[in-house]
């Protein structure tokens, strides 16, 4: 057996000799065999040769720039771990970690210039962590050739239904409720995600049967534990939902059905800004609230989810946008944003959950800056009502 197939390698690009080699230094005291390259063309030749494990790149090069080489290494297709460095601070950083993921990199981190030994090889050991996210196959294949005729045809034969994601307490990990995410199972197996059909029900009308089929197929189907646990379950409502005068009526009559308290029940509401009422908006919320429904503002921080709509309607939640969440572990302007949002929340006295965690460097994150619920692929994706019964099972084995 070739010993050197098993040993990480980690090629180094940085035209300071000097801090090239204190690199290679730091990862040879972490058990890696390290090699470095001065110059662009000979880096990107060894990453082809020599296929290193690991690639730390430093963004200011005299013969070319460092966001070309991320370019060309998408391009190439390499796997490797990748670390950024650089000394022009934290906003240029995040932008080329930004670009490293959408050429398609598995980026480790970015570190500021200088960073010391410690720092270093906590970055490499953190791979252990990100490879510790469950990778099953993405969920679904986008499907967007579908029409209004076999969408009415889903809600008359209730084919639509719902997928379950758990949200724990980040203070002690406890599962808290569930969201329930809209699904399309199609007879081969596939699924169509709700931004397709979500969308086409909102532009012709159908929005309101689908949100009253999905709602069912959830009510119907909770996960165990949800109804003598008083769980949470966040459902998905579209701002045109709003205009259906009919329908608080409707989600209360739904709960005393399934022995579900509307208090247990939050709903989830983005992009408020396309209603040109602005008082049908307040009044629809209010009344919901006013019935014992808990409202949260999904998507916070970005589009129309902002302040204002906070100031004037009658949140008791906030749900930060994924974006920020993902890049916790790479992002220092994310970590800020997140802090002052949880914070925002926190004097505001609303709950704040923080979905899209993706790895337990953001748990533990917003665990540390007091966020109360966390949701995310880290701990669990979202599954079908059996799945989600078994999952619950862990938290409470009989
Ligand atoms: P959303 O409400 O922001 O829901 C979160 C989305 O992020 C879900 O996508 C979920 O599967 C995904 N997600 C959860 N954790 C992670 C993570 O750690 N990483 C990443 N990359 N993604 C994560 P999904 O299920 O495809 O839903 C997309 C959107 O469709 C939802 O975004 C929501 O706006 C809308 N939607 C879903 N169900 C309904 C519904 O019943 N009614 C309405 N009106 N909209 C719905
Ligand atoms: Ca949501
Ligand atoms: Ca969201």
């Amino acid at each position: 057996m070739d010993i050197r197939e098993h040993r990480k390698r980690l090629l180094v690009l940085d035209d300071e000799k000097d801090v090239a080699a204190t690199i290679c230094m730091m990862a040879g005291s972490a058990e890696f065999e390290a090699e470095y390259a001065c110059d662009a063309e000979t880096f990107l030749n060894r990453v082809a040769t020599w296929k290193p494990t690991h690639v730390v790149i430093d963004l200011q090069l005299v013969d070319q720039n460092g966001i070309e080489v991320i370019h060309k290494l998408g391009d190439m297709g390499c796997d490797a771990a990748l670390i950024i460095v650089s000394g022009l601070g934290g906003r240029i950083l995040d932008s080329s970690a930004r670009a490293a993921n959408e050429n398609g990199l598995r980026l480790l981190g970015t570190l500021s210039k200088p960073f010391s030994r410690k720092t270093f090889k906590a970055m490499l050991a953190s791979e252990e962590q990100v490879d510790k996210i469950p990778k099953e196959q993405p969920e679904q294949p986008l499907r967007s050739d579908i029409s209004e005729k076999q969408l009415i045809a889903a809600i008359s034969e209730r084919s639509l239904i719902a997928y379950f994601q758990p949200k724990i307490s980040c203070r002690n990990g406890e599962l808290v409720g569930f969201e329930c995410l809209a699904r399309w199972p199609q007879s081969n197996g596939a699924m169509i995600p709700p931004s397709v059909f979500i969308t086409m029900a909102e532009k012709t009308g159908l929005i309101h049967n689908v949100t009253r089929t999905v709602y069912n197929y959830a009510f119907s189907n909770l996960p165990d534990q949800v109804k003598n646990r008083k769980l949470k379950i966040a459902l998905n409502l579209s701002p045109l939902n709003l205009a259906d005068i009919q329908f608080p009526r409707w989600l209360l009559h739904k709960c005393q059905e399934n022995g579900v308290e509307p208090s247990q029940v939050i709903l989830e509401v983005t992009e408020t800004a396309s209603m040109d009422q602005p008082l049908t908006l307040l009044e629809s919320l209010t009344k919901f609230r006013i019935q014992g429904f808990q409202l949260s503002i999904d998507d916070f921080g970005v589009g129309y989810s902002s302040l204002i709509q906070l100031a004037r309607l009658p949140f008791s939640e906030m749900k930060i946008d994924q974006m920020f969440v993902k890049s916790l572990s790479t992002s220092d302007e994310s970590q800020k944003i997140v802090t002052a949002v949880v914070s925002l929340a926190k004097s505001l006295e609303l709950n704040v959950v923080a979905e899209g965690v993706e790895d337990s460097w953001a748990l533990n994150f917003l665990r540390d800056v007091g966020c109360l619920e966390a949701q995310g692929y880290f701990i669990a994706r979202p599954m079908d009502s059996v799945t989600a019964s078994k999952w619950t099972a862990r938290s409470w084995p009989d």
